[in-house]
């Protein structure tokens, strides 16, 4: 064969060979895994967080919307992926990458995603995905029981039964939350003599039957976003979540939640759900879900829990108690791509009830029949990956022990970092960790003590700055690229529920070290130095 370039041509050949596969190890396919294999081991590696290449300029590589007339090489087609797509995504398996909730994955989940995708199986149906399916309700079956500990005989049971379900695996947290709402709206809104469920005759006729003026989803400012989306699909609207005040450490006022339920009820307005949030996305703080369930039993409501990222938490024997009541809960919502450490696109939410889902079954004549065991009669989503056999494997791998080393871990290196931030004058504590996220700022000792002295408008007036300086760190720090903390705005009770601006630090990889949260201190103070702009004004106006 001679040097010159080969162009790739659509034939009904060439398409053929695109669907067959080659069955030489040293194939098109061996080489072009090899290489992937290569670049993408160089990419995880990699202990920077991302290049600096402003958006701007990435753009202009995916510019072009006219769909490709001439094929390309599969071989060509990946340099071309490597070079303009993978050298321009973000580290998150970087140690130093500790903003976020989704985080390194373990080895293994390579080979085990590449079998998934292989086998494309569907489990919407038995007939697409046959074994898949009695996989996937064991899997719900061990998160059913991993929160609401029920004997052997009761999985034994239902774990397999057509008319049961355990709970529905989906693609994240806010899927599994909308699920969760959906089986609360028609449950409260379900057949009734001549009506025939809010499911069959919709909103409008379901309040008319049951004479309520509206309905009300109540959950902690803290909530999750993915509750307003779950309340606007379902036809409730956005302002039927209501948010109830927190207390000095992020969890819900349960006297405030009481009060508006009376205050609700008042007024004919029914509490659909009361919400509790077992780690929020922010602060990482769990309600108190007994508490809570103790009111929304007083309500006659639905009580669900949120935790969609502090779930995992229930696998650690030393610290599930901080989610004590969550088996209280009717329905509950776990990510297994946060802390459980799979591929993103594995959420699920498990109900107490299994008989709970009989009011959003759905049916079809050509699948789904009545009495078959297909997922998809009671899933929000239709065709559906196998993910549940990733979270099955990955359980099966790592173990419950092994969870419970990396959960307290986690939790250990929070309270590390925490003290390190205490221990240095330059940085303020704005959340303590009670998992493994923590909220804080750079504010100098000399301005900390000013706050604590100054009057509402002379905090306002250095807020504002802090807001500005903790802006410009956490912006410079990511485009520096070695390292990378979020940020956002809490409402912070010593500065009068102000909306204040702070990094969140989530420290869920396994290999950050301690000293690589000293340097992401050391890092912030330097920049901090470097900001001629906000620093100097702000000492300025508290010297
Ligand atoms: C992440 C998260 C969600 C949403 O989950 P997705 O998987 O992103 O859809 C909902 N609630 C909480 C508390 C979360 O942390």
């Amino acid at each position: 064969m001679t040097n010159k370039k080969r162009v790739a041509q659509a034939t009904p050949e060439s398409l053929h060979q695109i669907f067959t596969i080659p069955e030489a190890p040293d194939s098109t396919l061996g080489r072009i895994e090899a290489e992937i294999s290569q670049n993408l081991n160089g990419f995880l590696g990699n202990h920077i967080v991302a290049t600096e290449k402003p958006l701007a300029e990435i753009e202009k590589d995916f510019a072009d919307s006219k769909i490709p007339e001439q094929p390309q090489y599969v071989s060509d087609h990946t340099h071309h992926l490597l070079d303009k797509l993978i050298s321009q995504s973000v580290h998150t398996s970087s140690p130093s990458f500790i903003g976020h909730m989704t985080s390194a994955l373990p080895y293994f989940q390579l080979p085990l995603s590449k079998l998934m995708t292989g086998m494309n199986q569907n489990l919407v149906k038995i007939e697409t995905s046959k074994a898949f399916t009695p996989l996937e309700r064991q899997v719900l079956g061990m998160m059913h029981r991993m929160v609401y500990q029920q004997a052997d005989g009761f999985y034994q049971k239902l774990m397999h039964s057509a008319a049961h379900s355990l709970g529905a695996f989906c693609s994240g947290g806010t899927v599994a939350n909308i699920t969760a709402l959906w089986v609360a709206r028609n449950n409260l809104l379900k057949a009734d003599g001549v009506f025939k469920g809010i499911a069959q005759q919709g909103l409008f006729q379901a309040l008319k039957h049951y004479g309520y003026a509206g309905i009300a989803i109540l959950v902690s400012e803290r909530g999750h976003y993915s509750l307003k989306k779950a309340a606007d699909i379902l036809g409730l609207g956005r302002d039927s979540v209501i948010s109830i005040k927190t207390d000095n450490n992020n969890r819900i006022d349960t006297q405030a939640l009481a009060q508006e339920c009376a205050r609700l009820e008042a007024q004919k307005i029914k509490v659909m759900s009361i919400v509790g949030v077992a780690g929020t996305t922010e602060t990482g703080n769990i309600d108190p879900l007994r508490d809570m369930a103790d009111i929304a039993k007083r309500f006659n409501c639905h009580f669900h829990v949120d935790a969609a990222w502090g779930g995992a938490t229930l696998l650690s024997n030393k610290y599930r108690t901080l989610l004590d009541g969550i088996e209280l809960a009717d329905s509950v919502t776990i990510d297994a791509h946060k802390q459980m450490y799979v591929p993103m696109g594995a959420g699920l939410v498990v109900f107490k009830d299994s008989e709970s889902v009989s009011t959003i079954e759905h049916h079809a004549e050509y699948i789904l029949r009545k009495g078959s065991k297909d997922l998809g009669s009671h899933t929000l989503e239709g065709s559906r990956p196998g993910m549940a056999m990733m979270l099955y494997a990955s359980m099966h791998i790592i173990s419950r022990p092994g969870y419970e080393m990396l959960i307290n871990q986690s939790i250990e290196k929070a309270k590390h970092f925490a003290e390190l931030i205490e221990q240095d004058d330059d940085f303020e504590l704005i959340s303590k960790p009670e998992l493994c996220l923590l909220t804080y700022r750079y504010a100098p000792q000399a301005v900390q003590q000013f706050l604590a002295n100054a009057n509402a408008e002379r905090q306002e007036e250095i807020n504002v700055l802090l807001d500005k300086l903790t802006k410009f760190i956490q912006k410079r720090q990511r485009e520096n690229g070695k390292s990378f903390v979020s940020r956002t705005r809490i409402e912070v009770n010593h500065y009068q529920g102000r909306k204040v601006l702070v990094f969140r630090v989530v420290l869920a990889n396994p290999l950050t070290t301690h000293d690589i949260l000293q340097e992401v201190l050391v890092e912030q103070k330097q920049i901090a130095a470097e900001s001629l702009n906000f620093l100097p004004q702000i000492l300025a106006r508290v010297n």
